[in-house]
């Protein structure tokens, strides 16, 4: 970037132009620099391109230090004397004149090159190509004013480490690339809980995660493809374009040449031992500064660490109630010791509501937990096999196939909830309920309470009940410890990843979206917690 005489880097011009859209998207794109190419962005690209054969274009780029701007013309033309920037735009115009992002765009072109040519006279043109308009903008004093204004108020957004308000023009929202990112409608949910939120976030993952499972496999680089060799020789290959992440259990191998695509792609790569347990992971774009320290402001607050910790509680905690109940619904009976559980953990959950500190609400919560293990039983059916039952929760290593099962369960949410934490541009390390006691980080930990239920729990149940496990070939078992086998690990990650695709009704958004989307809605609204938005996050109760 140009940097300006007072080392305060230059505006670039497409930066106004977002300013005049909504301040808080160049907030997102400029300080934050998150970007996002929607459909809407490349058809423009393509229109250019098209633009380009027919009629090559001139284009220049230009910097002005003295006013504090940059910007490329893409099309630049003299006619009888005039330069002329020329702004192509996909759709219609403002009913025969130019919106006014648009406006502010061609006119800070006019601007630099009036600069750069003082004795020529300069106009802004702007072509929409949707009603075939030609707007023309001349240059007047005024327009130059709004230029300078607009550059001196981007200047003061930049300094700030907070996000402007949503736009009061819902209209916006609707077209706008980042609309994934904001939640607009989600804080407008806030503000209003009547308000019909309308469905801005993507319902499925646009990119598959690639589960590298056979030790020795060799995951390689050809052109901007990933090719997976295993030690058989079978190859299977991936276009870059349609991996989110490389998730490689026990020993194998991933070129140079592959972790540099997936930098360049931000595509994530992601180590787990044979067991499940996450090791390492290499996630590009570490997340701009601005979200860090607005966490951290936030989550050296002993207050709102309490405060997030109680509504996160109290999630797992009701959706772990509500599965048991669920599961055993339509039971004649249930059994006096099953009825004990459900009330040890309803008391659990007064205690919860009553906490005022992090310790209590740690007591309170693994009296649920162990009323909630004790109760899991019920849940099978008469044709699970008494080796897949557990009797207790064993975690380190895990003594009984179900524990095992589990915990190769929580080691791939552990992994995808890093994945959305690290893309949403959160600290995983700074977390407000589990301490930093081991490798794993914090906030990670916190996020998984809220879809160990769903996730695992549920699926893995369910997958038992059907029958779906052998206890020989699918375990690898020794007198101190009990893993998953090679199958098993195929199996579960089988399990867990169509658990992800399942769409469902959020009941508090009110729109459909899978469960992996979920993992990511649900760390952008704990973002809005300190955002100046909080009591959306961790109200969801898992189906
Ligand atoms: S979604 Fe709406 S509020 Fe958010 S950046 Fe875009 S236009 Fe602005």
């Amino acid at each position: 970037m140009t940097a300006h005489p007072n080392t305060e880097p230059l505006i670039r011009v497409m930066a106004l132009h977002a300013l005049a859209y909504c301040e808080r998207l160049f907030f997102l794109e400029e300080v934050e620099e998150i970007r996002v190419a929607d459909a809407a962005v490349y058809e423009g690209r393509a229109m250019h391109v098209e633009i380009e054969d027919a009629e090559p274009m001139e284009p220049l780029e230009l910097a002005d230090e003295e006013i504090g701007l940059v910007g490329k013309v893409d099309a630049l033309r003299r006619r009888d004397g005039t330069l002329i920037a020329y702004e192509h735009k996909k759709g219609r115009s403002a009913g025969g004149e130019a919106w006014e992002s648009d406006l502010l765009q061609v006119a800070a072109y006019a601007l630099l090159l009036e600069r750069a040519f003082p004795s020529t006279v300069v106009e802004g043109r702007i072509r929409y190509h949707a009603d075939n308009k030609l707007v023309r903008v001349p240059q007047t004093d005024a327009l130059r004013g709004r230029v300078l204004d607009a550059v001196k108020h981007a200047r003061e957004l930049r300094k700030g480490i907070d996000r402007p308000a949503v736009t009061m023009n819902e209209r916006l929202c609707i077209r706008c690339s980042l609309a994934p990112v904001c939640l607009p409608e989600e804080e407008r949910l806030v503000d209003d809980p009547k308000h019909e939120v309308i469905r801005l976030f993507p319902p499925h993952r646009d990119r598959l995660t690639v589960h590298v499972l056979n030790h020795g496999t060799r995951v390689g680089r050809t052109g901007n493809s990933f090719t997976i060799r295993d030690l058989e020789g079978t190859k299977t290959v991936y276009p870059a374009a349609e991996v989110g992440d490389i998730v490689v259990h026990g020993y194998s191998q991933v070129t140079t040449q592959a972790i540099t695509l997936c930098a360049y792609q931000e595509i994530g790569v992601h180590f787990v031992t044979g067991a499940g347990r996450y090791v390492a992971g290499l996630t590009p774009g570490a997340g701009r500064v601005q979200r860090k320290l607005r966490q951290y402001r936030a989550l050296t607050d002993p207050v709102v660490c309490l405060q997030l910790a109680h509504q996160l509680v109290r999630a797992r905690a009701s959706g772990q109630i509500a599965f048991l109940l669920r599961a055993t619904r339509g039971r004649q009976e249930r059994s006096d010791d099953f009825n004990l559980c459900i009330q040890r953990m309803r008391n659990g959950l007064r205690g919860i509501a009553r906490a005022e500190s992090l310790d209590a609400l740690r007591g309170h919560e693994g009296q649920v937990a162990k009323a909630y293990f004790e109760a899991l039983p019920v849940t099978y059916s008469d044709d699970v096999p008494p080796e897949l039952r557990h009797t207790i929760r064993t975690r380190r290593p895990p003594k009984d196939r179900f524990s095992a099962m589990l915990n190769y369960g929580y080691g791939l949410l552990y992994r995808q909830v890093m994945q959305a934490v690290i893309a949403v541009g959160l600290e995983p390390a700074c977390g407000f309920y589990h301490t930093p006691r081991s490798a794993a980080h914090p906030l990670v930990l916190d996020l998984m309470e809220l879809f160990r239920v769903p996730l695992c729990d549920v699926p893995i149940i369910a997958s038992l009940n059907r029958q779906r496990w052998d206890p020989r070939r699918d375990f690898d078992v020794a007198p101190a410890r009990i893993w998953l086998s090679h199958d098993g690990r195929r199996k579960a990650v089988q399990i867990f990843e169509s658990r992800l695709e399942q769409t469902w009704r959020h009941p508090v958004v009110g729109y459909s979206l899978s469960y992996a989307r979920l993992i990511e809605l649900e760390a952008r609204l704990l973002e809005k917690e300190w955002c100046g938005k909080p009591g959306v996050f961790a109200r969801y109760r898992p189906r």
